[in-house]
């Protein structure tokens, strides 16, 4: 509820600098009677971000909690709904944070996920903004270097050589179409292949492993061993990269493979270990998050 600013209130935003703070210089321009004394408190002590937020000429209206939003039912009207509330949210409670990101990023998390929609990696795994370079494909692949640039690798190369990220983590998941189409498909059929044929066939070999391996289960459950398996392949193929493979062995990177089962809500996880012994890499230290 809006108070008008009794003499507690008056004393305390009379205690606070006004030309130090420019918000509280136009409050007192435009009438004080909408001034909420909680908002008086966080002003005194947050003039930096007060300033910043009056800098980007955001209203003084914009921050109230119980500011009317326009309904809308089509979907762009939304989306704009949701970027508003994330700008009054997120961005403007954070704003030095999110001033900061604006100038540079620092990720320590590259991530190469699928483009599916329901395995967003930053709502599953909690990142915030500036902490994963991220990079989704269809069933989260990663070829080898010598096929040649793909977007995958391309985005690798930035965040390792240039962010120099520590981790990076392959994320597959149940369910996925993508893997779905690579174990379905008809290897003979390759020159009438659709794109996503084709691009999935990058995982033919844990396909090959898979049907060798499973052949006796169910089409579904060799689709559920091909995703771990191609995640395997996918983390393997990593430190083909010789700018990954040294800062591995170096210990400045490290390899992480996971698997989102989407219908448990469980993750399970692996990461690539350097085998000192014979110059090699092993899947290591395997854990289930359930
Ligand atoms: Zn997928």
């Amino acid at each position: 509820m809006a108070l008008a600013l009794g003499g507690r209130a008056r004393r305390l935003v009379s205690a606070t600098s006004v030309h130090q703070n420019g918000c509280l210089h136009k409050l007192q321009q435009t009438g004080s009677d909408r001034f909420q004394l909680g908002e008086a408190k966080a002003i005194r002590l947050l003039p930096r971000r007060t300033n910043m937020v009056q800098e980007l000429g955001i209203r003084e209206d914009f921050m109230q909690p119980n500011r009317e939003i326009e309904t809308s039912y089509d979907f762009l009207g939304e989306m704009r709904q949701r970027f508003l509330r994330f700008k009054r949210q997120k961005y403007l409670p954070e704003i030095e944070k999110f001033q900061a990101l604006a100038i540079a990023q620092s990720p320590k998390v590259m991530v190469i996920g699928c483009a599916d929609s329901r395995v967003c990696p930053s709502y599953v795994l909690g990142f915030q903004p500036g902490e994963a370079f991220t990079i989704r494909n269809v069933a989260n692949l990663v070829t080898p270097v010598e096929n040649g640039p793909t977007e995958t690798n391309s985005a690798l190369e930035f965040a390792i050589t240039t962010l120099l990220v520590e981790n990076i983590i392959v994320m597959g998941h149940s369910n996925c179409g993508g893997i779905a189409a690579l174990m379905s498909h008809q290897n003979h059929q390759e020159q009438h292949s659709s794109l996503v044929e084709r691009w999935v066939m990058n995982g033919k070999a844990a396909k090959l492993r898979t049907q060798l391996a499973s052949s006796h289960l169910s089409f579904d459950e060799q689709c559920r061993n091909c995703e771990k398996e191609s995640i395997k392949d996918s983390v393997m193929n990593l430190i083909t990269y010789p700018w990954i493979r040294d800062r591995v062995k170096r210990g400045e990177v490290k390899i992480h493979g996971c698997y989102y089962n989407l219908s448990d809500c469980s993750l399970e996880k692996w990461r690539l270990s350097s085998d000192k012994d014979n110059n090699g890499f092993h899947i290591s230290d395997r854990e289930i998050w359930s």
